[in-house]
């Protein structure tokens, strides 16, 4: 069986590479490099059944022979990340979309793409069950990311209704772990660089907002269950312990232990969701999917991986 990952030198993108390979499919990773880095799957590279493309899939995508397979997790997906590229990350979710439903449609693939709690902006129902249509702000500078994934969907399930193709759709709540990029401005490595380096810990605004962070391991499996699954709604995936931003930077404060560090309040920004959870009822029924990581346990396999880049 042949998978093509978009994104794979991105940290979902490597983890789902290392994944499919570990179940014994042939991989053909592809990423134009502009966020993910090739040290995440350098590890692979040199591998027979591992094939990468350096490839913007917002241009026409050309892979030769069978596919069974395509996961599309090529985005930026930080907001510092979307607000420097607002037109690629429009690009990649709409045009890349597009071509790559194209490409599974000519192979006769199954496709499966990331879409993001995000499409449920700062949501007005809480916790976000897969049925709340969400409050976004289109032209704020969050729309860039936010409706190029709502676009995403809305193209994806009109081939699945229009030509029949087999398509998957997978909403991502904040994850983390290993391969994270440092400086990808996301409160899970900003604090705990920070915190390794003894700095401010950036709190934005009072810090009341929540969030609800799930660990890599559990969110590719929820990926892996749902792909082969028959399920071709959206599906939730991620973990449901939420927690205010300001305990979050105390926990971080304490896992990491440096007496240097501080909380140093910054501005919010705009459109910042206030609170954010997912409600997983239906990965539960559908997938036989709940995630088995907690935060203590996630941080801890994580940390090691900040502390041997920050250092270095
Ligand atoms: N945040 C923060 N300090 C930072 C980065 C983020 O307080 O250095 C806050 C941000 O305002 C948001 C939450 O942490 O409320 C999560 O932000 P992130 O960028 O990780 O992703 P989001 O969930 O907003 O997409």
């Amino acid at each position: 069986m042949k998978v093509l990952i978009t994104g794979a030198a991105g940290f979902l993108g490597s983890h789902l590479s290392d994944r499919f390979l570990a179940e014994g499919y042939e991989v053909i990773g592809m990423d134009n490099l502009i966020t993910g880095s090739m040290d995440n799957i350098a590890h692979l590279m040199p591998r027979e059944d591992f094939t990468f493309y350096h490839h913007d899939v917002s241009k026409f995508v050309h892979v030769p022979g069978e596919l069974d397979y395509i996961l599309h997790f090529a985005s930026p997906a930080s907001p510092i990340d979307y607000l420097k590229m607002p037109i690629q990350t429009l690009k990649v979710g709409s045009l890349g979309t597009h071509n790559l439903l194209g490409l599974a449609k000519a192979k006769q693939a199954r496709m499966l793409i990331a879409s993001t709690s995000e499409v449920y902006g700062d949501p007005l129902v809480h916790p976000q069950t897969e049925d709340y249509w969400g409050n976004v702000n289109p032209v704020g500078p969050r729309g860039v990311y936010d409706e190029a994934k709502r676009f995403q969907e809305a193209m994806t399930m009109a081939y699945h209704t229009f030509h029949g193709l087999e398509t998957r759709i997978v909403r991502i709540f904040n994850t983390y772990g290993p391969r994270m990029r440092v400086d990808d401005g996301r409160v899970l490595p900003a604090f705990i660089s920070q915190a390794i380096r003894g700095e401010g810990l950036t709190v934005f605004g009072d810090g009341s907002q929540t969030r609800s962070f799930c660990y890599v391991d559990d969110l590719v499996e929820g990926i892996y269950r749902l792909l082969l699954s028959d399920y071709p709604q959206p599906v939730n995936i991620g973990n449901g312990d939420e927690i205010t931003i300001m305990d979050f930077a105390r926990e971080v404060l304490d896992l990491v232990g440096n007496d240097k560090a501080w909380l140093d309040h910054r501005p919010l920004p705009v459109d910042d969701p206030k609170k954010r959870r997912p409600d997983t009822s239906l990965a539960r029924k559908v997938l036989d999917w709940q995630p088995k990581v907690s935060r203590a346990e996630g941080l801890a396999k994580t940390l090691p991986y900040f502390l041997e880049k920050v250092k270095s």
